[in-house]
């Protein structure tokens, strides 16, 4: 047996996979290590693959609610919570079967199953086995982060990692945290029938987002029936018979109310602890994230981090994205930095909210100048087809190019990308005005929002006296 492997990663989630999967068949000597009993992590199991299965049913029973409206006569019916979890469960065996850990051992990586630790900086410790490499990859993901609410840690609580395993609808139910994760499971459980008070402390929900657009979809989830309210914190929580009653505190004074079930969602904390980060000398910043230079390496030259260890952004295609940094860095031995200039993000609530590249609080931080070219989704054909006519398009415009893009609409996860090529590859808005789009998507959202940007150019006194003066010339 070698002495030392080339390369050991620990966490078997999207980070680790990719990197072992790459690093794998390029024939390295990879030992990938996962806690848990199945590879797949995070977002395979507790998130981004049950959230969106769950989302789906909701917008099934949201369409047979809204049914009437487009003229077909339904009987509603209850949702059959039992039926959609199964439903989600059978969505991520089948993912699952992708991460199968006998096709990563067909590329020839040693798949162990237990905690890592390190033991100094060059080994690790499985099940009292001591693993030594040349090169790490430290991908182990982050957990649900409980606030510090008095009394909450004697109710039973949800969290992702729970609230998949639910079998019968709350009637009332409460989301703590208006992040991305507690305002898609609100909307989620409102849709399928539960009565959802969606609690935020910050001003306003999806703080990171545009706030115009953040206001819109607020507006939207409370017509559809959510009770949303910000600037609230829960300051107690207790279990009374079968019923959890919070403490909410606003500036206008405090109210206890009453709730089936409670799920919390109220941020992520990296985990790091896990891994015995002192046994391999390795440096963490306040927040647990483990720290890393621009190729993803920490203090610690030969042992490398990705993903929701690390940040600044907890996402799936972020991990996909630092994998491929390290496999350059670590595997190809080519130095390469990361750029996080244009990583899209979207929540996916109905309708969607998307952005990429610079908010308005960047560009602005930053001092620059911008003008805002917007359109309304409500102006867009298909969406008045579809029914669906709340959000808007915001475009920063600098210099003639995009700088950053927020999309509230229907899809806007998938029309988001166009925006993000147009960033990336500093394509300017005059050629997204010009590019023919079909008629009629949602996406002509682009090329209407462009379009209007140049509209009083085309249609200014000068231009019109231009377009007279050339047609009284010419024959
Ligand atoms: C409800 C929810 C919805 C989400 N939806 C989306 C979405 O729609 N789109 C999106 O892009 N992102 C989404 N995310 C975020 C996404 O799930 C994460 O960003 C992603 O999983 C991070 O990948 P990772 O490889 O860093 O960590 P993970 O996928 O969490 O993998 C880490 C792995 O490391 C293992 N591990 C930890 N410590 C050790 C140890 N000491 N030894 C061995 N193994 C260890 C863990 O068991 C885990 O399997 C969502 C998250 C949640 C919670």
């Amino acid at each position: 047996m070698r002495s030392k492997h080339d390369l050991v990663i620990i966490g078997g989630g999207v980070g680790g996979l990719v990197t072992a999967s790459v690093a794998g068949q390029l024939g390295l000597d990879v030992v990938l290590i996962e806690r848990e009993k199945n590879l797949g992590g995070d977002c395979l199991h507790y998130g981004c693959v049950p959230s969106k299965t769950l989302i789906r049913s909701a917008k099934v029973a949201h369409t047979v609610d809204q049914a009437s409206q487009f003229g077909i006569n339904v009987n509603a019916g209850n949702a059959d919570l039992a039926a959609v979890m199964e439903r989600v469960q059978a969505v991520v065996s089948q993912i699952q079967q992708h991460d199968d850990p006998e096709r990563f051992r067909s590329y020839g990586i040693d798949v162990r199953f237990g905690e890592a630790t390190f033991y100094d900086p060059d080994t690790v410790m499985v099940d009292g086995q001591t693993i030594k490499a040349r090169r790490f990859v430290i991908a182990t993901g982050s957990k649900p982060m409980a606030p510090p609410i008095p009394g909450l840690e004697s109710v039973a609580y949800l969290t992702n990692e729970s609230v998949f395993q639910v079998r019968a609808l709350p009637n009332r139910l409460a989301v703590i945290g208006g992040g991305p994760i507690g305002t898609e499971l609100a909307q989620a459980f409102s849709r399928l029938g539960s009565q959802v008070t969606l609690i935020e402390g910050r001003p306003r929900l999806l703080p990171k987002d545009d706030p115009n657009l953040t206001t819109q979809l607020r507006e939207h989830l409370e017509n559809e029936g959510l009770s949303v309210h910000t600037n609230t914190n829960v300051s107690h929580a207790r279990s009374h018979n079968d019923e959890t009653i919070l403490t909410l505190d606003r500036e206008t004074g405090s109210e206890d109310q009453s709730f089936d079930q409670i799920l919390v969602a109220t941020g992520r904390r990296a985990n790091t602890r896990s891994i015995n980060p002192e046994a391999a000398g390795l440096h963490l910043n306040a927040d647990g994230t483990l720290k890393v230079d621009g190729r993803l390496r920490t203090n610690q030259r030969h042992i490398y981090a990705l993903g929701d260890c690390v940040g600044p952004y907890p996402f799936t295609h972020m991990a996909e994205y630092q994998a491929g940094i390290i496999i350059s860095n670590a595997v190809f031995r080519l130095p390469r930095k990361v750029d996080y200039t244009t990583v899209p993000w979207v929540t996916y609530t109905d309708p969607e909210l998307a952005h990429v590249g610079m908010t308005t609080a960047v560009a602005n931080e930053r001092g620059l100048h911008y003008e805002l070219a917007a359109f309304s989704v409500a102006d867009v054909d298909r969406a008045m087809a579809e029914g669906s006519t709340t959000g808007e398009l915001r475009l920063l415009i600098h210099r003639g190019r995009i700088i950053g893009a927020s999309l509230l609409a229907p899809h806007a996860g998938e029309i988001i990308h166009e925006l993000a090529l147009a960033i990336s590859e500093r394509i300017p808005l005059r050629r997204l005005a010009s590019m023919v789009h079909a008629y009629p998507t949602l996406a002509q959202i682009s090329k209407r929002a462009a379009g209007g940007y140049y509209a009083h150019q085309l249609f200014s006194q000068r231009t019109r006296g231009l377009v007279k003066w050339i047609n009284r010339l010419l024959p």
